[in-house]
């Protein structure tokens, strides 16, 4: 046996979020020996939050990204439920379902056209997803009425997740199939030599490395390329208890998302914040979310907040996600940037990668806009 401080990998994951979790639970599906590196715990960043919110990009103006993201979405129940059967873990994965607001006339003509594009896009005739205009106080029992004064969409695509359970499920799985360090950073890798150097004085080596670090990812890349590509974007959420409403649908109203979940309670979120001091809970924005909410879903009245919660979500300049090998390296691949849609399409993100590192066709290819040539100013 090596010593353990030079213990040897395939691949080291560095980053213990949803990003980081899907691609090592996929890459020790395909056989290769994985450590997942986390210098805090599992969760530490954006993905241990609360919402889950697994929403579709709208029918219009459709392209390879949201087809990527639709494919994500469609193949995300069977992916939770394989791996609820693996670890014995709920995931609180449930087709929930969206409603939208209307509030003007020309968005009432606008998600009309919508509503014809989903009959090509989402093929309802096979996959059961619809995208509807409904009249107005349709629904009002849940969304007010007076909030959508042109009707509503409703669509039943939408889906959410338990982010905790989600990322608790996978962790388990990589513990008991891999190697899952927690409380110990990423420093270095040496390319040539394979090695990794840890903040905890670990020397490890692999294969080949995936930076999955979240925010963070954008600083190391820099160190990396020259190029900083992308920044952190807080955002804040809260938990209410919400009991007898888990199966309404997910509401979508004034930038604000409002998600049941299947064990009682109803996650709200989230606010953008670009420029921040700290990543810490705002209570100003606590109150704001609850009377922006509590005025479009009167439900949520007087409902006991049980968690608030603040995270920064890492953001590509160029808005899409990047996932691939780095500029300039032979062995580093980098997989960050998801921002508001990281849980509906990890999954995907991490069979493409895995698919790549192994050399084999991915059932479904990535976007051109996620690939790193789309994110990286051409070397002079
Ligand atoms: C308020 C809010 C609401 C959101 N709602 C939704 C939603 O409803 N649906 C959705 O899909 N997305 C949502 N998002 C976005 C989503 O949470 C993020 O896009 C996603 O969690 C990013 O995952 P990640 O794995 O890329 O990064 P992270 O979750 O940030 O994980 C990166 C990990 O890397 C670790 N790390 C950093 N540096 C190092 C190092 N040097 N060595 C080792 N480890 C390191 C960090 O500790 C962290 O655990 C929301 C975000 C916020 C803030």
């Amino acid at each position: 046996m090596p010593p353990a401080s030079f213990k040897s990998y395939d691949l080291i994951v560095v980053g213990g979020g949803i990003f980081g979790l899907s691609i090592a639970y996929r890459a020790l599906k395909a056989g290769m020996s994985v450590a997942v590196l986390e210098k805090d715990r599992i969760g530490a960043g954006a993905s241990g939050g609360l919402l889950g919110a697994l929403m579709p990009h709208m029918p219009a103006r459709w392209n390879p990204k949201k087809e990527f993201q639709f494919q994500s979405l469609l193949r995300l129940e069977g992916f939770a439920r394989q791996l609820e059967k693996e670890t014995g873990i709920a995931t609180g994965y449930g087709r929930c379902g969206r409603i939208l607001p209307l509030t003007t006339q020309d968005k009432l003509d606008h998600h009309k056209e919508r509503s014809e594009e989903a009959l090509e896009r989402w093929h309802p005739e096979t996959t059961g997803f619809t995208y509807e205009v409904e009249k107005p106080g349709n629904r009002s029992d849940w969304l007010s009425a007076e909030a959508a004064p042109f009707g509503i969409v409703y669509e039943t695509l939408a889906a959410r997740i338990a982010p905790r359970a989600y990322l608790k499920a996978l962790a388990t799985y990589i513990r008991e199939n891999g190697a899952l360090i927690e409380g110990c950073g990423f420093e270095r890798y040496d390319e040539a030599a394979g090695r990794l150097a840890t903040s905890t004085g670990m020397t490890l080596t692999a294969e080949r490395i995936v930076l999955a670090t979240g925010p963070q990812s954008f600083a190391q890349i820099e160190g990396i390329t020259g190029q900083m590509i992308g920044r952190g974007e807080k955002g804040q959420a809260l938990l209410l208890e919400g009991a007898g409403l888990e199966l309404q649908p997910a509401i979508y109203c004034d930038g604000l998302y409002v998600v049941p979940h299947d064990d009682g309670t109803i996650a709200v979120g989230s606010t953008s914040d670009r420029h921040f001091e700290t990543a810490a809970v705002d209570p100003v924005r606590t109150e704001e979310l609850i009377r922006r909410a509590t005025s479009f879903c009167p439900q949520l009245e007087g409902r006991e907040v049980l968690t608030v919660w603040a995270g920064i979500r890492p953001r590509c300049n160029k808005r899409d996600a990047l996932v691939g090998r780095l500029p300039g390296t032979d062995r580093v691949y980098a997989a960050t940037g998801g921002f508001k849609i990281s849980y509906g399409i990890a999954h995907l993100i991490a069979d493409c990668l895995v698919a790549e590192l192994i050399g084999e066709a991915p059932e479904v290819h990535l976007p051109p806009s996620y690939h790193p040539a789309f994110h990286f100013a051409p070397s002079r």
